[in-house]
């Protein structure tokens, strides 16, 4: 065996980035370490040489999806394993040898149906996590003006025990001998029909290419276990009923460090006592009594940032309709809110003593029809503004 440097430092580590760092801090951290150690700079300083080549590597490995998880899930071993070492493939290049092997038997044998007939299956590498779907329900308010909620719920989460390593120690981590790590077995078959040779998935190691000699007695050595999980989901102002929210990598975790699945939060708003809700906009009823329809009055209303004071005019009808401006749901692209329709109910008094009757009876008398019908300019002024605004 060739070169075993056994004091590796940690690839986060040494780009000096958190665990779960995506695509562009992997990069930005390699970019910022490149130029203070780049060979070009620092000529013949041989610790700067180093510690550049092991910044690139340690950027190879990460910025590589196949690579990443192998490392995550095993640390060097699991790149190591495949790197090139007596007997070795790599899982890099195990796939084009894969594909070569089938175009050399293929062009040899291919055609007759009495001939070398060859069939692949692909590798699997430890389950994805599953993607999950849950129902949030939210008061008309959170969801207009946003918030942020917990979910609670229950899926896969990663084994506290193992830490997804689905074994309590790193030494029982082998090579599958059966495929030496391919995780693809070839079978010769002598069939009446002529010989096939298949590639399958190897079964003692489920395509994996690694065996675990001692499973974590947790989560059998699965890296996960079904759990109880919570997760506080920002809820962006203007969301409605049956939209859904995705939160990237949060769902079931994945096979022994595999990717999580992803979550999905399905919103449900629940009814309100004075809203209804019909996209951006609100609508809601006021109640004048009939003397401060006929009078004019200012009313508190409740609107979506509390209560505020309207004014009706003397000679309100009922079903008419009050548009406050701006006082609906936010956008949910951020961009200004909805209208807020109050339509006017009138009521009318059921249920009057003698003395209250006679005060109304004193004043119909007084006050002809003429009194109760619009201003002909008024109708018109008051369609024309309902209907541009
Ligand atoms: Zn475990
Ligand atoms: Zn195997």
């Amino acid at each position: 065996m060739s070169e075993q440097r056994q004091t590796k430092r940690d690839y986060y580590e040494v780009l000096g980035v958190p665990r779960d760092a995506d695509l562009g801090q992997i990069k930005k951290a390699y970019r910022r370490l490149a130029r203070q150690l780049h060979p070009d700079v620092n000529s013949n300083d041989p610790e700067c040489e180093e510690k550049f080549k092991e910044a690139t590597e340690a950027y190879e490995v990460l910025c590589d999806p196949e690579k990443r998880r192998l490392y995550d899930a095993y640390g060097h071993e699991g790149l190591r394993r495949g790197a090139g070492g007596a007997g070795g493939f790599g899982f890099d290049d195990f796939p084009g040898f894969g594909d070569l092997f089938e175009s050399l038997f293929n062009s040899a044998f291919g055609g007759s149906p009495f001939g070398t007939t060859f069939t692949t299956a692909r590798a699997e590498g430890p389950a994805r996590g599953d993607d999950l779907a849950v129902e949030l329900e939210l008061t008309l308010e959170e969801a207009a003006l946003g918030v942020d909620k917990e979910v609670v719920f229950t899926a896969h989460g990663v084994c506290p025990k193992c830490e997804g390593l689905g074994t309590p120690t790193m030494d029982s981590i082998k090579t599958c001998p059966d495929c030496s790590g391919r995780g693809r077995v070839r079978v010769v078959r002598r069939t009446m029909l002529g010989q096939f040779i298949q590639t399958g998935v190897c079964e003692r190691c489920d395509g994996q290419g690694i065996v675990i000699g001692k499973p974590c007695p947790h989560c059998q050595g699965e890296g996960r276990l079904l759990m109880e999980r919570k997760l506080t989901v920002h809820i962006p102002a203007g969301i409605d009923s049956g939209q859904r929210i995705r939160v990237s990598g949060k769902g079931g975790a994945g096979q022994r460090r595999a990717q999580s699945g992803d979550l999905y939060v399905r919103i449900r708003v629940a009814p309100h006592e004075h809203f209804e809700r019909r996209g951006d906009d609100l609508y809601s009823q006021v109640d004048l009594t009939m003397c401060q329809a006929a009078l004019g009055a200012v009313l508190t209303v409740p609107t979506l940032d509390g209560e505020a004071e309207v004014e009706f005019s003397p000679g309100t009808q009922p079903g008419e309709t009050k548009i406050l401006r701006g006082k609906g749901v936010p956008r949910l692209n951020g961009h200004g809110r909805g209208d807020h329709y109050l339509s006017v109910r009138v009521l009318i008094p059921r249920d009057l003593d003698e003395n209250q009757r006679n005060l109304l009876r004193e004043f119909d008398e007084s006050c002809g029809l003429e009194h109760y019908q619009a201003r002909s300019e008024g109708v018109l002024h008051r369609l024309r503004t309902f209907f541009t605004g």
